[in-house]
């Protein structure tokens, strides 16, 4: 059945949360700029949709004034803990021609995935978690073990602390000060949702194939060891054959509501833009907490929402080029 296109198209995030400094707002918006521009170019030269939002949130990562890769926040102990993923649904005929491993997720999509969870010691962990969807039998590895593939797979390994920026250590010294005498586990709850940065990317390539791809250092004040959503596919991540979404806010929330998999499922009968709306409202309704979401449909509509103090995105698409915009919030309040 032909559909009505607008491809290929892309969305990226700079993460939900608080404004931050408003000196940062011009060099925040540049790097996002920057990034989606690198995105764009690789689907306007019909590249694919994965390399699109991998190039795309491997360029957020390079940049320090965004929640991932270097620039990441410090989790309690004062140490860089990363989380990322990505997901590919491919048409089934794209599939079989290129010999990749994946397994059928609808009648004429194939779909892939790849995550990383709590790594130190890699510059762009997008990379690693493409490289555990391309080259491992697995979907998720953590810790240590991932750093160890990564050496096997040729990504090379920097010392935890190169990947520590003088403003997120700056920034982890104020918190402790600020978290004084609360125990860990307060604190850590105190501080969960004041952050921004995370980022994430969708994109729907020419030849209709769909991918997502989420990174970031976690929420500030988090606990060591603590995994969040954008490590898992489903909660922060997703892509399938009716299109694909990245989450970010609050990790444990977007985990409880599986945002982005009960996002993508919705496309099937609303618009991006409707279902970005209700996915966010019912996570408010549900849990009370901040998050954002943008998604793409397979047509390459575009959509996305959210309830924190700001949120940041750029697009590409063929009508309208590339847009940076502030999004204001939906709501702010659970519904009566
Ligand atoms: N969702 C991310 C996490 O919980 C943080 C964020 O998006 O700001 O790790």
């Amino acid at each position: 059945m032909a559909r009505a296109r607008n491809l290929p198209a892309l969305v990226a995030h700079g993460g939900a949360g608080n404004a931050g400094p408003g000196k940062e707002r011009p060099e925040r918006r540049r790097g996002m700029m920057a990034a989606i521009r690198l995105g764009a170019g690789i689907l306007r030269g019909n590249g694919s949709a994965l390399e699109a939002v991998v190039a795309t949130v491997a360029a957020l990562e390079d940049h320090p004034l965004f929640n991932a890769g270097y620039g990441s926040l410090l989790n309690s102990e004062g140490n860089v803990e990363m989380d990322a993923s990505v997901m590919y649904a491919e048409p089934v005929a794209v599939a079989a021609s290129s010999g990749k491993r994946a397994h059928t997720h609808t009648a004429d999509y194939s779909v892939s995935a790849g995550a990383v969870a709590a790594v130190s010691r890699v510059r762009n962990p997008i990379m690693l978690a493409r490289a555990v969807m391309e080259h491992s039998p697995h979907i998720l590895m953590a810790g240590p073990g991932a750093e160890s593939f990564a050496r096997k797979v040729g990504i090379r390994l920097v010392r935890p602390e190169e990947m520590v920026t003088e403003r997120a250590r700056e920034r982890w010294r104020a918190r402790k000060q600020q978290a004084g005498m609360l125990e860990a586990g307060a604190a850590a709850r105190a501080a969960m949702g004041h952050g921004h940065g995370t980022v994430g990317a969708v994109a729907v390539d020419v030849n209709g194939a769909i991918a997502a791809a989420t990174s970031t250092g976690g929420v500030p004040g988090k606990l060591f060891g603590r995994v969040g959503d954008s490590a898992l596919i489903g909660a922060g991540t997703f892509a399938h054959a009716f299109g694909a979404a990245s989450a970010t806010g609050q990790g444990e929330a977007i985990i409880l509501t599986a945002l982005c998999r009960e996002a993508v499922l919705a496309l099937a009968d609303a618009t991006p833009q409707a279902v970005a709306r209700e996915a966010i409202r019912e996570m408010i309704d549900a849990t009370g907490a901040e998050a954002g979401l943008i998604l793409i449909d397979g047509r390459g509509r575009i959509g996305y929402a959210h309830n924190a103090a700001s949120m940041q995105v750029a697009r590409y698409d063929p009508a309208g080029g590339v847009q940076h915009l502030w999004l204001a919030p939906i709501a702010t309040a659970r519904r009566p």
